[in-house]
């Protein structure tokens, strides 16, 4: 037989954090490696989409959303980003932030387009841009400020440079890039014409006082910028899918059309679940998310620095690198296997952040768990410092 699986295969290739939670699965132990978050879902966000289900919100929705999702995403985005937009043309609901940016992606670039990425990166903008046949470019951040320069962004330009991505606040880093750095990315995409793709999941978990600047509010660049969101993360709804792509009508349009293509629409009482969620939960239910992940994030940053893993503390999303040189082995798995094996905690290799082998001596930890959770993997990361001794 000479039927073989297609060559695109290489794109969706076994990611380290599928394969870390195989493994943990396979030990019974603690899964800090994949971002889901296990917490509550908001009673009017599930009671919403309940409801849906028997005021018969079961079939198609248009292309781009339910009226009352994109109205609620509006208003939102209004109220929370301080930025006027149309629901009626201006805003797509898409599978999760995932399908919105591969919708993106599909509808504005070419192939052998290049998108500059900054790395540490989150493996699925990689996967996406290379299944759409474009592709990254890397611009390396420098811990602990996961820092850049314009300089930077200048040597990754190319004859085929047509966007940059913005993933704020960022995973794996936890950066929560400022109103400064987002001002020098948006000359610099003024100045190479490029689209600016954002990736804003994690919009609320921002810690220390800090604000979640909207890429697309920095002045004169809201025209080129592809707003990328989802309520995964906010309502600890990953499997519902709903999330949405905010930007000028002439790219709604054509990405609402491959929308179309290639998810039909986002599920249709889940969408009304969050429509709901989004009107009824008030700015008190937000801070209150942030102030509950800053005290999971400090709990395991404690214990991390307590066994001798220094962590570079996130100053947003949830989740945190720590430097593991002190594990045995030579690769950051071999090392993230060590401490699976020694203290049943999964965590992902670092070298799954980077396209080289900068991220050999760092695993990342997701603290998105229960407190009972989090504190068992706590305190046996904590006990690991007298086995390191
Ligand atoms: N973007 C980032 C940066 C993420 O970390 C994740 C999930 O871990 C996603 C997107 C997935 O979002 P969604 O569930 O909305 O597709």
């Amino acid at each position: 037989m000479s039927l073989k699986v297609s060559s695109r295969l290489e794109w969706v290739a076994q990611s380290e954090i599928r394969n870390m939670s195989i493994e943990c699965e396979r030990l019974g132990g603690i899964n800090l490696s994949q971002g889901v978050c296990d917490l509550e879902i908001p009673e009017p966000v599930r009671r919403g989409a309940q409801q849906a289900i028997d005021e018969g919100y079961n079939v198609y929705t248009r292309y781009d959303g339910l009226q009352e999702l994109r109205e609620a995403i509006a208003h939102k985005h209004k109220q929370f980003n301080g930025l006027e937009v149309d629901p009626e043309g201006e805003v797509i609901v898409s599978a999760g932030t995932t399908g919105a940016f591969y919708c993106a992606c599909l509808a504005l670039l070419e192939p052998g387009d290049e998108v500059i990425v900054f790395e540490p990166y989150y493996g699925y903008h990689i996967s996406t841009l290379l299944a759409t046949q474009a592709r990254p470019a890397y611009v390396r951040l420098h811990p602990p400020g996961w820092t850049f320069t314009e300089e930077d962004l200048e040597a990754a330009v190319t004859s085929r440079t047509r966007g940059i991505l913005v993933n704020t606040p960022a995973n794996p880093s936890g950066k929560v890039f400022t109103r400064e750095e987002l001002e020098a990315i948006g000359r610099f995409a003024t100045r190479h014409d490029l689209f600016i793709f954002t990736d804003e999941i994690y919009e609320y978990f921002v810690y220390d006082g800090r604000r979640h600047v909207p890429p697309a509010a920095i002045e004169g660049i809201g025209e080129r910028t592809i707003t990328i969101s989802g309520l995964s993360k906010t309502f600890s709804i990953t499997g519902w899918r709903i999330g949405y792509c905010i930007c000028d009508r002439k790219w709604a349009r054509p990405i609402g059309w491959f929308n179309d293509l290639v998810y039909v629409c986002a599920p249709a009482p889940l969408q009304i679940g969050v429509a709901r969620g989004l009107l009824q939960l008030d700015a008190g239910y937000y801070q209150q998310i942030a102030r509950e992940y800053q005290e999971k994030r400090d709990r395991i940053c404690d214990a991390l620095t307590r066994a001798g893993l220094d962590p570079v503390v996130p100053q947003g999303a949830y989740y945190v690198l720590a430097d593991i040189s002190r594990l045995p082995g030579d690769a950051s798995k071999d090392k993230a296997m060590f401490l699976l094996q020694e203290t049943g905690v999964a965590a992902v290799p670092g070298e799954a952040f980077y396209h080289d082998e900068a991220g050999s001596q760092l695993a990342r930890f997701c603290f998105a768990k229960r407190d009972q959770v989090l504190d068992e993997a706590c305190r046996r990361i904590a006990r690991l410092a007298s086995r390191l001794m």
